[in-house]
């Protein structure tokens, strides 16, 4: 049975392109100071490239997990403006966003290209957090559940159950990322356990029923309760929210609201 196994949520922060170093201290900071009161959850933060090493430190001996937003595929080379997997491990990282709609959208990552990344990640001892999702025109077309299918199978190609079970599955409709419309909760529910259901087909029961699924798409305090509610929701990915400490410990605190 793949609800078997009680799998801890994971809640992580993404920055995008937001906060200097000393913004992100300051954010960091309050984060670290509510965390005791969270109990079992998984807590994350994604900040840009140029904060995460000064977050890194100021996490030191901290449970908060650091996460970067993107990286290359390769270890080192001749690659001008990109970050290899190394790097984020050196600079302290144990996660990295991989495949988010904006890099689909904006900068050409493909589904091949979500893939190399991936196994990268794994090579390099990060775990991959990576996003899936639908176009609203997409949505209309019916074509959900075929373009998510279309996105897993392509990202965890070559990627063996060891490693599936670990990394961490964002499914992020792009018609709810930054506009304040959030799929419903049975939207979400019902893609989640599609994904779940897909990753028992591609690995085994075990592998689905480990792996964290987090939606992704407006998430707030108002709304975080019944998302996580669903017995596929283990997380979320919050963009806008992640911004000032008050709204993320609102959605961090979700069980107070549930
Ligand atoms: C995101 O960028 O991953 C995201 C979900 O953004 P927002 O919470 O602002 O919709």
């Amino acid at each position: 049975m793949a609800d078997e196994i009680k799998r801890k949520p994971i809640i992580i922060g993404n920055w995008k392109m937001y906060k200097t170093v000393g913004e992100a201290l300051e954010l960091v900071g309050a984060l670290q100071k509510a965390l005791p009161r969270l109990g079992d959850i998984d807590v994350g933060v994604a900040p840009p490239f140029t904060a995460l090493g000064a977050v890194a430190r100021q996490l030191e001996g901290s449970a908060l997990l650091l996460a970067a937003q993107n990286c290359h595929f390769e270890a080192a080379g001749a690659f001008t403006g990109e970050i290899a997997p190394p790097m984020l491990k050196d600079v302290g990282c144990s996660h990295v966003i991989l495949g988010h709609s904006e890099r689909r959208q904006f900068f050409g990552d493909t589904d091949e290209l979500v893939n190399k990344k991936a196994r990268a990640a794994f090579a390099h001892g990060l775990v991959p957090v990576i996003c899936v999702g639908e176009l609203l025109a997409e949505r209309e077309a019916g074509q959900t559940f075929l373009v998510v299918e279309r996105q897993l199978r392509a990202a965890f190609a070559g990627i063996d159950a060891t490693a599936a079970r670990r990394a961490v599955l964002a499914y992020e409709p792009v018609w709810a990322i930054g506009t304040g419309r959030t799929a419903t909760d049975a939207q979400a529910q019902e893609v989640h356990a599609f994904l779940r259901q897909l990753v028992g087909e591609l690995y085994d029961g075990s592998t689905a029923a480990a792996l964290r699924i987090q939606y992704g798409g407006s998430v707030k305090a108002e709304n975080a309760a019944g998302l996580m509610a669903q017995p596929d929701v283990d997380g979320a990915l919050v963009g806008g929210a992640s911004l000032k400490p008050e709204a993320f410990l609102g959605i961090l605190e979700y069980r107070r609201t549930s």
